[in-house]
């Protein structure tokens, strides 16, 4: 790794050997913010970008219209398109101004200069190597252990909303800044179906009508992660298709409850409204932060056109089909 890319700070050194990552994430967010012009541009401009709030049910949508999200919600993510570019997460390829923290072994923490958080962070594989929750879901629960003092953790799948498919990254953002974060329990309680339950794990599948996502709770990381592997696999086998099947993530831990692990299942990447003409087309791309109630929308004429209905159409149309959901549900209940 060059070693430039590493913020070399007594400070951070000392947060990181006292295991406090969350305090050394600020504190590079921070020193960041003094050094990147275009960095503080940005997260000065987030402040003050206008948001709108839909009400579903008693759970909430905030759309956040977000110009400095084109490049990212509009990207070509098929595979020619990524071979031709060059990787942007890939080290040698980094902005000369940033600077990153070492978090495990192999993942650097880097600020998004393209923010939706107040604090917004890349966590990229120090390997170029393929989006995969399969092979990396155990460290994605420890580093949101980690980091749960201040963030939650992002997992978008290679089909369905990761903007390098190609290199292993993860987000991490403001906690409780999506409304789903605040809404999951009243979501489990309205809407949910235990599937597993016993004192030591917690599964619940739970279809609001445009969302289906599965809740996995406990405080035993063993026990999560061999739940998710057996979801895993039967969601797999509902499609036999040679790409991991399409699943956004998010993550939370908290000491007395443990992790609170949010799994959208998808039928699509996006939905049909993205590749209208104008002015039919609403650029929305729904990956892991949209369907957990923060929507961006990138451009005016969206912002101002969105309302509950295309939104929940949106929503409707991403998600996986609801026969789909229950067969799955059966099979991990089986
Ligand atoms: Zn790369």
């Amino acid at each position: 790794m060059p070693g430039q890319i590493v913020l070399e700070d007594f400070q951070i050194e000392s947060l990181l050997n006292n295991n406090n990552y969350a305090a050394a994430a600020d504190y590079l967010f921070n020193s960041q913010m003094k050094s990147w012009e275009l960095l503080k541009k940005n997260y000065d401009a987030l402040r003050n970008v206008q948001t709108e709030s839909f009400w579903f049910n008693g759970v909430k949508l905030k759309v956040q219209f977000n110009p400095e999200r084109f490049k990212s919600t509009s990207a070509e993510v098929d595979e020619d398109s990524v071979k031709n570019r060059e990787c942007f997460l890939c080290v040698e390829n980094l902005p000369d101004e940033q600077k990153g923290i070492k978090i495990r072994d192999d993942f650097i923490m880097l600020c998004n200069p393209y923010p939706i958080f107040p604090q917004h962070f890349t966590i990229s594989s120090l390997n170029h190597k393929p989006q995969s929750i399969s092979e990396s879901f155990s460290e994605f629960l420890v580093m949101s252990r980690q980091l749960s003092p201040q963030y939650t953790l992002v997992y978008n799948g290679p089909a369905c909303g990761a903007s390098a498919p190609d290199h292993l990254h993860f987000q991490a953002g403001t906690k409780n800044f999506m409304p789903i974060e605040n809404d999951i329990q009243q979501l489990k309680n309205d809407f949910g179906k235990i599937i597993q339950e016993d004192e030591i794990i917690t599964t619940s599948f739970i279809n609001d009508g445009f969302r289906r996502l599965i809740l996995i709770e406990s405080t035993e990381h063993k026990m999560i992660v061999k739940t998710f592997t057996r979801i895993y696999k039967a969601y797999e086998k509902l499609f036999q298709d040679d790409v991991e099947p399409m699943m956004n993530i998010l993550c939370t831990y908290n000491s007395v409850f443990g992790w609170s692990v949010i799994i959208f299942l998808r039928s699509k990447h996006r939905p049909e409204y993205f590749y209208k003409n104008d002015p039919d087309r609403i650029l929305i791309s729904p990956a892991a932060i949209d369907l957990g109630g923060l929507v961006i929308t990138p451009r005016e004429e969206d912002f101002i056109r969105i309302d509950k209905e295309l939104l929940q159409q949106i929503f409707r149309e991403v998600s996986l089909d609801e026969k789909n959901f229950s067969l799955l549900a059966e099979k991990v209940k089986a």
